[in-house]
């Protein structure tokens, strides 16, 4: 049985909720069982997610980072509902001005939500299915759903296919007659399909060749433009969130340790993991080159069915001190001001982030505008 007094505890929320917000998600759970002993009698939990709260608004970018096992996919695909959420609440504010939880929505109930709320998955080459062209790809979800039929339905597709950079004329051709690129732009086309309001974008570059992720990136930015899209962008690569995300939430052994606007999450971390990460984000200005920048992370991510004590982090933090072994630090407003110009707060979990003095990465360039795209 789940501890539901544990699945109830209150929890300090990223960023408040106001009339912009798309996406609330609160208290989020998502605690797989693993079975031991005789018969499976011993059952210990894997908390992959662990009372993950945050917000979404509409037409920016969210960056979800950490490195693989911290859960930040898990929570996409809670969002999706590919995994039924153990506890917590996921509140998608429909146009209307209406809410919903689609943590409690049935199958059936979703339907009309999984047309607004679309994934791009990470693996091109596995995400698409080998036997179907590319028009029964990105016409499957119009067909299933009613919402084009015949002519107007290869019109859809074409017009597609034109907007990511395809040409119509080879929907009739199977995937693996396409290379990465081209895939990732079916499966944004597809993505597209339905005129979704947040796109849930999972690695979405990480296995695409470095010549062909800025185009990506590019491209997304350029529709989120046209179409007003919101993105929820999961990723190891700093550097790549760097240059599409408004806000940045950082993830360790299923929680949340870090949220930043995304200027001053580059420029000011304040947790020891934030900062062991933006080491490892290349400079390629020389200028700005800092020698010895590099933290090398010892061990990896700890065990989310048995984490340590205290700050999950403490293993492998190099600022540990006595109280970081046992008590675990809650997640609290670092900023000077309560909120930035945009209105969100800088949070993050360390006993000691205000008094650290951690390294950034230096930038000559200013961070992304609320329309995701550079200066
Ligand atoms: Fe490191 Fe302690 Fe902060 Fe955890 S609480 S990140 S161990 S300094």
């Amino acid at each position: 049985m789940l501890n539901t007094a544990a699945l109830a505890e209150p929890t300090t929320r990223p960023v408040p909720a106001d009339e912009n917000v798309l996406l609330d998600v609160r208290n989020l759970k998502m605690w797989f069982p693993r079975r031991k002993g005789w018969f499976g009698r011993d059952v210990t939990y894997v908390k992959a997610v662990d009372d993950v709260s945050f917000s979404i608004r509409q037409g920016e970018t969210l960056g979800l980072v950490g490195e693989s096992g911290c859960g930040k996919t898990t929570v996409g695909r809670c969002i999706m509902r590919v995994y039924e959420p153990t506890a917590g609440e996921i509140i998608y504010h429909q146009r209307g001005g209406a809410s919903v939880d689609l943590a409690e929505l049935s199958r059936q109930a979703l339907i009309p939500y999984r047309q607004e709320i679309r994934m791009i998955f990470q693996d091109p080459y596995a995400s698409l299915n080998p036997r179907m062209t590319v028009f029964e790809i990105v016409s499957e979800v119009l067909r299933v759903n009613k919402l084009a039929s015949g002519s107007e339905l290869e019109e859809r597709v074409a017009g597609l296919l034109r907007r990511v950079g395809l040409r119509p004329e080879y929907m009739r051709r199977y995937p693996h007659t396409f290379s990465g690129g081209e895939r990732q732009r079916i499966g944004i086309a597809r993505a597209l399909a339905t005129n979704p309001r947040l796109i849930v974008a999972d690695e979405a570059i990480s296995a695409l060749d470095v010549s062909i992720r800025a185009q990506i990136l590019n491209l997304l930015k350029d529709l989120q433009d046209e179409f007003g899209l919101t993105y929820l962008f999961i990723a190891h690569d700093l550097s790549v969130v760097r240059h599409i995300c408004n806000r940045v939430n950082v993830m360790y052994v299923g929680k949340l340790v870090e949220s930043a606007d995304s200027g001053v999450f580059y420029s000011y971390p304040k947790h020891p993991y934030t900062e062991a990460l933006l080491s490892a984000v290349p400079i390629h200005n020389p200028r700005l080159r800092d020698k010895g920048r590099r933290i090398r992370l010892q061990g990896d991510v700890a065990d989310p069915a048995n984490p340590p004590s205290g700050c999950y982090f403490h293993p492998r933090c190099r600022y540990v001190q006595d109280i970081c072994k046992t008590q675990a630090p809650p997640l609290h407003n670092v900023s000077n001001a309560v909120l930035d110009v945009d209105g969100n707060a800088h949070v993050a979990a360390c006993h000691f982030a205000e008094e650290l003095n951690l390294k950034g990465v230096k930038t000559l360039t200013p961070s992304p505008s609320p329309s995701g795209r550079g200066e």
